[in-house]
């Protein structure tokens, strides 16, 4: 990817041709390795610099104390709730370093090829360690073999695993991961204001409205620590390899691709591709809302002004102990079981809109978010139907579609 962005300008077709013409050995040789390895000191101290500065503004900035949902084992996962504080931190500290001359955001995006050759190295090392921690040294009871090598790398052993009171999970999907994404595309508006002297209105729009989604994200990261991710996937190569180095690079392909070509929508297309865009955050944003409020408030919120809906599911966790969980039926959780995926992917299409590229590559990101939250959708409901059963069964019943009202 790195290869075709940078250096074929996200054409496939020749970046294939080179492949043909120089033979696979040579195009890794010559084109590819020089400007991709995991050798570059200087890439490496910017990494260790900027996840140091993230692990410390973690742990030491303060924040409410989370407490998420329990697990099977009846572990209760607590969080130092202060992701608002450190979002904001962090994008000052990167305006700062370029205020003070201590350090050009811009390199980001000239040593981006060596910056993710070496994130990726450490990546498959460092998932091999969680391997192995969640077998012998676990932090909770949250963990245990899947029966095979493969399956426990891949998959990961443990679901909470703590390094020295660092919670993985939330350092590399949100600290590390979604922080970068953030960081990432600064530095990339920072790179195109040095080559052009403008920042250009599609990288203007593609900024706005995912600065709008990321700033969502962490103002809801409490309701993050109650997703899928943090409370199904296991700390393996899943999902960690993937916030380390997939969500850096895929998440940001397509701002990386505006850098070397600004297009300029008239100001009138760009009002509507932001509004539109910031209208589909908010959406996705008051779905995970109504839910998360509708929980903490044990059903009491309100929902569209009528009284909240709903079944309550019980299960039993692994302990033994008998346990209930409220299903929302009614406001956009009445809609479709996954209502808050339609307005996620469309406000990527949003952001994607501008790069009038006429490649499909720079395009990767919404196509790829469709099939991985429609998989998501499959996998929610079946991990809901096995803890949930019969209550599960009944909330399908009252809200039949899984995604699209109407239609699936
Ligand atoms: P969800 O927020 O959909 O959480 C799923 C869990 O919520 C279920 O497992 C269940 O957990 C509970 N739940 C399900 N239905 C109900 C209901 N009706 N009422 C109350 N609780 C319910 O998790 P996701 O991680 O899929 O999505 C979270 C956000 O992250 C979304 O905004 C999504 O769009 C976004 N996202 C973005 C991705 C990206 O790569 N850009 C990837 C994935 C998600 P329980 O066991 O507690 O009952």
């Amino acid at each position: 990817m790195w290869y075709v962005i940078f250096i074929q300008k996200g054409s496939l077709q020749d970046t294939f041709n080179v492949i043909i013409k120089v033979g696979v050995k040579d195009f890794w040789n010559i084109h590819l390795y020089p400007n991709i390895h995991p050798f570059d000191p200087l890439a490496w101290k910017i990494l260790v610099i900027y996840s140091a500065f993230e692990l410390a503004i973690m742990k030491w900035i303060p924040g409410k104390v989370f407490k998420a949902t329990p697990t099977a084992t009846g572990h209760v996962p607590t969080y130092n709730a202060n992701g608002v504080q450190c979002y904001f931190i962090s994008i000052v500290a990167l305006f700062a370093c370029k205020y003070f001359d201590f350090f050009n955001p811009a390199i980001i995006y000239d040593m981006l090829g060596k910056l993710l050759g070496s994130i990726v190295l450490f990546a498959v090392f460092f998932c091999m360690f969680l391997s192995v921690k969640g077998l012998y040294f676990p932090s909770t009871k949250d963990c245990g073999t899947n029966g095979s090598l493969i399956v426990d790398y891949f998959w990961g052993t443990e679901l909470y695993p703590r390094i020295m009171g660092w919670d993985v999970k939330q350092f590399t999907n949100c600290r590390f991961g979604m922080m970068y994404w953030q960081l990432g595309i600064l530095c990339y508006a920072f790179k195109q204001y040095d080559l052009y002297g403008y920042v250009s209105s599609s990288m203007l729009i593609s900024i706005v409205v995912q600065t709008a989604y990321i700033f969502k994200f962490f103002y809801w990261e409490t309701g993050y620590f109650c997703s899928m991710d943090i409370q199904h996937d296991r700390a393996g190569w899943y999902i960690c390899w993937g916030c380390l180095c997939w969500v850096p690079s895929v998440y940001t392909l397509h701002t990386i691709y505006l850098v070397e070509h600004p297009m300029l929508p008239s100001p009138l297309l760009t009002m509507i591709l932001i509004v539109a865009g910031m209208v589909c955050v908010w959406i996705n944003f008051d779905c995970d809302r109504q839910k998360q409020n509708f929980r903490l408030t044990s059903g009491k919120e309100k929902i569209w002004g009528k009284d909240a809906e709903y079944i309550v599911a019980s299960y039993t966790t692994e302990d033994g102990v008998k346990r209930t969980s409220l299903l929302l039926t009614n406001g956009w959780w009445g809609l479709s079981r996954h209502i808050h995926y339609i307005p996620e992917i469309l406000a990527s299409v949003f952001w994607c809109v501008p790069l009038q590229s006429d490649h499909y590559l720079p395009y990767f990101y919404p196509v790829y978010l469709t099939i991985l939250l429609f998989d998501r959708a499959w996998r929610d409901d079946a991990r809901c139907a096995a803890k949930y059963g019969r209550a599960w069964d009944e909330y399908c019943e009252k809200v039949p579609y899984k995604v699209i009202p109407g239609v699936i």
